[in-house]
């Protein structure tokens, strides 16, 4: 993609996260089925609904939840707090109500967070049933004494868990599996952002050649991973690469968290493309904890998947809060962490292992067009110290990325040299490399 077309994607990506953002996504319910229907408007998503009470290993899958209206109104009849003007408002997964009470009954039903006093938190109950209402703290001091009408219109019923998922063949059956949350509220970065990266992924790689196949997944955080483990397992053989892409839009450093083994190919290919980037980044060790590079790297399951982030859940205080709105993620971040994608999987796709054909001393690379006067490749990527490199290297052991590793290059440097010597006739290409997992 050239820059203009980045920034272009980029543009796209906040736009579409824009749309998404009044949906009231929780991990069942109709928030989530209006959201799967928009993405699938981008890239033909199959639908998938699993019905409330599927056994999908040790949890079940829960009551679908709908809200229509919540409120709270005063004495005077006035709305203190509105779901219909902000989602976060309500705690999510709340049982309906219909109760007049004191300010003091109502109280323990309502969460703030004193230290972000202008802030709405994000609350839910999900497996515990409960009612409840989350306004800014500044709000909460300003209630008066008095009588208080409290009006919840929900539901929970024998419904489904949707989830969304978009499979494009490549010439191969190996997989790499892109898998992201859908089941926050108007929250941009902690959903909405990730999301948005995967649509303009999945648009880019089903427009170019493919070796591996790609499978995306838009599922409800935990529930959703563990409902599509326990009913794919079939596949989990095919996949050999996999990444969670989630706050993908803030302006922080590219965060990588590991898969669980911590050296399978995604996290060295996720781990080159950073330190080559010429950005600041980070790398974290994995932990069992954050999003769904859990469930994934479960013992029993054990898939090779990483987590790619900015700011890692948690580390900023927008997190889970109304301040993770639309003004949080910006377009170009969201394009960086696109392309620091897009780098990783042509890593993926392109690490071979070659052997130098002529490998006593250099070959000279002038009778080749490839070194001094000769040839007109000495564009772009091209460069002669990656020549050397691949020559020096390539006995058939060291694949293209353990080339870049060592010579510090960018991939793309080390393999615009494979490429050129195998045209010349002096590398051969050996079996593609089986990952590591
Ligand atoms: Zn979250």
């Amino acid at each position: 993609m050239t820059p203009s077309d980045i920034e272009a994607v980029g543009l796209a990506m906040h736009a579409l996260a824009t749309e998404l953002y009044p949906h009231c996504r929780s991990i069942t319910g109709d928030g989530v089925r209006t959201t799967l229907k928009r993405l699938s408007r981008e890239i033909p998503l199959t639908i998938h609904e699993v019905p409330t009470g599927t056994e999908v290993f040790d949890w079940t899958v829960p009551e679908e939840w709908n809200i229509r209206e919540a409120w709270i109104k005063d004495a005077k009849g006035r709305k203190v707090v509105d779901f219909a003007n902000h989602n976060l408002h309500l705690l999510g997964y709340s049982v309906p109500v219909h109760e007049k009470m004191s300010l003091a009954d109502l109280k323990p039903r309502l969460f703030t967070v004193p230290e972000q006093p202008d802030l709405i938190p994000y609350r839910t109950s999900y497996y515990k049933k409960n009612w409840g209402f989350c306004l800014p703290h500044r709000d909460l001091e300003n209630l008066e004494e008095g009588e208080y009408e409290v009006f919840i219109d929900s539901d929970h019923t024998q419904g489904s868990l949707s989830y969304g998922e978009y499979f494009i063949p490549g010439a191969t059956t190996e997989e790499v599996l892109i898998s992201c949350h859908t089941c926050h509220p108007s929250l941009a970065n902690d959903n909405l952002a990730g999301s948005a990266v995967a649509v303009a992924l999945a648009k880019q790689l089903a427009s170019q050649p493919r070796r591996l196949s790609y499978r995306f997944c838009f599922i409800p955080g935990t529930i959703g991973s563990i409902t599509w483990l326990a009913t794919n397992p079939n596949v989990y053989p095919r996949i050999k690469h996999g990444l969670v892409l989630t706050c993908a839009g803030d302006e922080g450093a590219v965060t990588y968290k590991k898969s669980r083994s911590g050296i399978a190919m995604i996290d060295r290919a996720m781990q080159q493309v950073l330190k080559t980037s010429g950005d600041k980044y980070h790398v974290e060790e994995f932990h069992p904890y954050g999003y769904d590079e859990r469930q994934y790297g479960s013992p029993g399951i054990n898939l090779p998947v990483g987590c790619l982030m900015r700011s890692p859940h948690g580390t900023f205080p927008e997190y889970h809060t109304s301040a993770d709105n639309l003004d949080f993620i910006k377009p170009h971040c969201m394009a960086d962490t696109l392309t620091k994608t897009l780098d990783a999987i042509e890593v993926l796709e392109s690490n071979a292992c070659f052997v130098n054909l002529k490998p006593m001393c250099e070959p000279k690379l002038g009778k080749y067009g490839l070194y001094g006067d000769g040839g007109g490749q000495r564009t772009g990527e091209f460069s002669e110290l990656a020549l050397l490199w691949v020559l020096n290297q390539s006995d058939g052991t060291n694949d293209l990325l353990a080339i870049a590793e060592r010579s510090g290059m960018t991939f793309r440097k080390i393999l615009t040299a494979a490429l050129s010597l195998e045209k010349a006739g002096l590398l051969r290409r050996e079996n593609q490399p089986t990952p590591a997992t």
